[in-house]
């Protein structure tokens, strides 16, 4: 679909795209708008709907599929037919002139562990005596509940979090900054429609329930992690900061996207098999101070979102508008497709040699990492964060 705003071709961010956001102009209230190009179109005088008037998606994440749809298609009416110009072009702003803040309320936040080679390099690391995967690991896509309230958006500084941590070498844990501070690359899915306690979302229709997605850098203190974890799970190495991007992308806009899922040998449990298996084709990217780290692809997820987010229902837990659900780290079958350090460093024994010739295991402070992704002529909104001490 052609665009009349100058320099959309090619900018990942064209009519076909259109990701939301909450952005102010200098000195002007915060309010919604989608992202065309390298501008940010004023939703509020374009569409006569004071719902965008607020800094949050919430209320339009609240009006379900219809009401999204309708919107898109006037936006790309607008953008795309050149007689609207006149009308909708005062009301762009330049992206480098306004600011942005997270763009919705988030609930509910669950993390996953879908990558079946992120989990098992994970296993390899730590339980190098047994099977990579655990038992259950093809039964059912393991999950945390994280903290829907320590979600930021990109471009916040993360500072580094201290806690319990108990080095092998030693015999008792201290407390203090963490020395093993990581990333995890994932892709996260924005609930918009809610579920009905006591009621499991069916398979087929969990991507019903989704309005968009959003790149997520799952911060993670490894050293707190490892003396956390046995037996509840992840905890205080998770909850000090999630990243995710400014931007949410509908999910309409991945339509392109959606290719079929890998084969699932065994055959899933009833309630989590799919008529028709879809992931989504989104080339991930990790950059650590400017250089690609790696680049993790999605498409190879062997759990799907459809069926992350039955299976976060199957016991009849309900899900909320503004719940977060993210995939795990990403991590493809090669050294430069791992989503997260400890992998890429193999558990700290083989450091990355950066372009200015220092090393890394782990993050340093003043470290920034950014995440990105592409999907076709999509561009996902980037997550990035700096380390602060
Ligand atoms: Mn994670």
């Amino acid at each position: 679909m052609e665009c009349w705003v100058e320099g959309t071709d090619g900018s990942g961010y064209g009519v076909d795209h259109l990701p939301y956001g909450v952005f102010a102009p200098e000195g002007q209230d915060f309010r919604v708008g989608v992202r065309i190009g390298s501008s940010v179109l004023d939703l509020v005088p374009v569409l006569d709907d004071p719902m965008f008037s607020l800094p949050s998606l919430d209320p339009f994440l609240a009006h379900g599929p219809s009401r999204w749809a309708e919107v898109r298609s006037r936006l790309q009416e607008l953008l795309s037919d050149s007689t609207h110009s006149m009308a909708v072009a005062p009301h762009l702003h330049a992206l480098d002139a306004v600011s942005l803040k997270l763009a919705w309320t988030v609930g509910d936040y669950v993390d996953f562990y879908s990558s079946r080679e992120h989990a098992e390099n994970l296993g390899r690391m730590f339980r190098p005596d047994s099977d990579p995967l655990t038992p259950n690991w093809l039964h059912l896509p393991i999950g945390y509940h994280g903290r829907g309230g320590t979600v930021v958006v990109s471009g916040t500084e993360i500072r580094r979090p201290s806690g319990q941590r108990k080095p092998p070498s030693e015999a008792l844990p201290t407390y203090g900054p963490s020395q093993r501070l990581d990333i995890e690359a994932e892709v996260g899915f924005v609930v918009g429609v809610p579920s009905s306690l006591g009621t499991p979302v069916p398979v087929d229709e969990a991507m019903g329930h989704v309005f968009g997605v959003v790149l997520v850098n799952d911060w993670s203190a490894r050293d707190i992690q490892a003396w956390e974890y046995v037996p509840l799970g992840p905890f205080l190495g998770k909850s000090f900061a999630t990243s995710v991007s400014a931007w949410v992308t509908p999910l309409a806009a991945l339509d392109d996207a959606r290719v079929p899922a890998p084969a699932q040998d065994p055959s899933p449990l009833d309630y989590l098999r799919e008529s028709d298996r879809r992931g989504l084709d989104l080339a991930l990217s990790v950059s650590l101070n400017g250089q690609v780290i790696s680049r993790p692809p999605f498409a190879g997820m062997y759990w799907t979102p459809a069926q992350q987010l039955a299976h976060l229902t199957a016991n009849g837990a309900s899900i909320r508008c503004g719940d977060l659900f993210a995939s795990g780290t990403v991590s493809g079958p090669t050294r430069e497709e791992r989503g997260s350090l400890i992998e890429l460093s193999w558990n700290g024994t083989e450091p990355l040699t950066l372009a200015d010739g220092s090393t890394r295991a782990f993050l340093e402070d003043g470290d920034e990492v950014v995440l990105s992704a592409q999907a076709g002529s999509v561009s996902l909104g980037e997550v990035r964060g700096r380390i602060v001490a």
